[in-house]
């Protein structure tokens, strides 16, 4: 019987000195290039067999190959052409341009985090960002940490450790996954006395479960569906009102974060910071990656006695905020202070408030620059979606260019955009890969033609 010839597999040593790895080697680490070489052989001993012949030349090339993928970070940048503006496994929103700035110039150096530059004293980092969100909101007080599920958490355990809080049976969401309201008020150590039922609601449903035991009202805005046909809930005004009556918190989750009206876009009323607070919450809380277009961040806003208590908590260092995340959300919420030109600045507000009049000119012109032989393109008319969990019911008209190759299905040429350098990320639906403009930056056109090129390519 013939032998199976591992004894002419190339040796380490030997692969190392072939002319086409000799020549990255001042490009890639020895390690990178040595582990390659390592998986290379294992896969290769794998599947020798007796008759086997061996090209060390196509070895190499195998390696190579392999190195260039280990060179590839994990997190790449993506051009995001679905037209979903938050996308929450895209990280949700891109940051404003100063935002960005202020992010990186954090990143790079030192800076104020926790001093007072004046007395060079100690102080809060807390102190700045406090300042941006009472400024912006109206609110008495104000402290940010990691998202609005460690927010969630912090107000529960300080409002109501051990107590009861009643929440509308039709607003025990669940946000993507893990975050889910009956789950993290077990987690906080309250005690969730839901009233009502899934579509209604009424004001004495809350009042006949108020008890000795209770220890705050909370609404939670339905941030990703929708209850509709024969409901009744309790706005924020009543609740408050209840609550002032009782004596007890209104705690207001809106989660998305609005910092003003959106109904000018011609979107459904979204809840806002400013008008929870004017209306009277005593805490607010809301994202600072969803419709206000920050970085990830949880914010909570509202009574400085409540901020006290929740700063006091020693699990508020647990979900502090770093200096980049400060930095970027401190510079956000700058933006706001211009009104008239925060839905251009903030690329959340741009996209989702771009006309679809301005994004069919645009449209039209880059797909004329797509037009190549092997691809067919199209301008069609579509739907998008805000996403991220905001304005659930929000079909915003779009125009798109639908692309179909010759070479390739569907799901092999959105294999390979998203493979491609930039990745992009495009739509599948009927046999098309739609490709929507509305999220995609004007100077990365140009990145996303030549994607498409390279992607089309048999
Ligand atoms: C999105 C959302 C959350 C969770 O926010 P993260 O910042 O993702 O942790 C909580 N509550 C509501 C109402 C939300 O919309």
């Amino acid at each position: 019987m013939q032998e199976t010839p591992y004894h002419l597999l190339p040796s380490v040593s030997r692969l190392l000195e072939h002319p086409s790895l000799v020549k990255v080697r001042g490009q890639h680490a020895h390690d990178r290039i040595v582990t390659a070489i390592r998986a290379e052989l294992e896969r290769c001993r794998g599947c020798l067999r007796p008759q086997s012949t061996i090209d060390v030349d196509l070895i190499a090339a195998a390696i190579l190959r392999r190195i260039e993928k280990d060179a590839q970070p994990g997190y790449q940048p993506v051009l995001n052409a679905t037209g979903i503006v938050l996308h929450t496994n895209l990280g949700r929103a891109p940051l404003a341009e100063t935002a960005a700035q202020a992010a990186y110039k954090a990143a790079k150096g030192y800076l104020s985090l926790e001093m007072d530059l004046a007395t060079g004293e100690r102080s809060s980092r807390q102190q700045p960002i406090r300042t941006a969100i009472t400024r912006l909101t109206g609110a008495e007080s104000a402290t940010v940490v990691n998202n609005c599920a460690a927010a969630t958490v912090l107000v529960l355990r300080a409002l109501a450790a051990g107590r009861e809080v009643i929440v509308s049976r039709g607003q025990l969401i669940e946000i993507g996954g893990s975050f889910r309201i009956p789950e993290i008020m077990a987690a906080s150590g309250a005690r969730l006395r839901e009233v009502g039922t899934t579509n209604i609601t009424r004001l004495r449903d809350y009042e006949l479960a108020i008890g000795p035991d209770t220890a705050a009202l909370m609404r939670v805005h339905c941030s990703n569906y929708r209850i509709r046909g024969f409901t009744q809930s309790i706005g924020i005004t009543d609740l408050v009102a209840l609550g002032r009556a009782r004596g007890l918190p209104v705690i207001d989750d809106i989660g998305s974060g609005a910092a003003f009206e959106l109904g000018q876009f011609g979107f459904d009323s979204e809840p806002t910071l400013p008008d929870s607070i004017a209306a009277g919450a005593d805490l607010v809380l809301a994202s600072g990656d969803k419709l206000l277009g920050g970085p990830q961040a949880g914010i909570i806003l509202g009574r400085k006695v409540w901020i006290d208590a929740i700063e006091r908590d020693p699990l508020m260092r647990a979900f502090r905020c770093d200096k980049m995340t400060l930095a970027a959300l401190e510079a956000t919420l700058e933006l706001y202070r211009e009104p008239d030109a925060v839905r251009k600045t903030i690329p959340v507000l741009r996209m989702i408030t771009t006309p679809v009049a301005e994004l069919r000119a645009r449209t039209e012109q880059f797909a004329r620059t797509l037009e190549m032989p092997g691809l067919r393109v199209g301008v069609v008319d579509a739907t998008a979606y805000v996403g991220g969990g905001s304005l659930p019911d929000q079909a915003m008209p779009t125009i798109v260019i639908a692309l179909e190759s010759e070479h390739w299905s569907d799901a092999i040429f959105s294999q390979r955009l998203r493979l491609g350098a930039p990745a992009v990320l495009a739509r599948v639906q009927d046999g098309q890969v739609l490709l929507d403009l509305r999220t995609i930056p004007e100077d990365e056109e140009s990145h996303l033609a030549a994607a498409v090129r390279r992607a089309i390519q048999p």
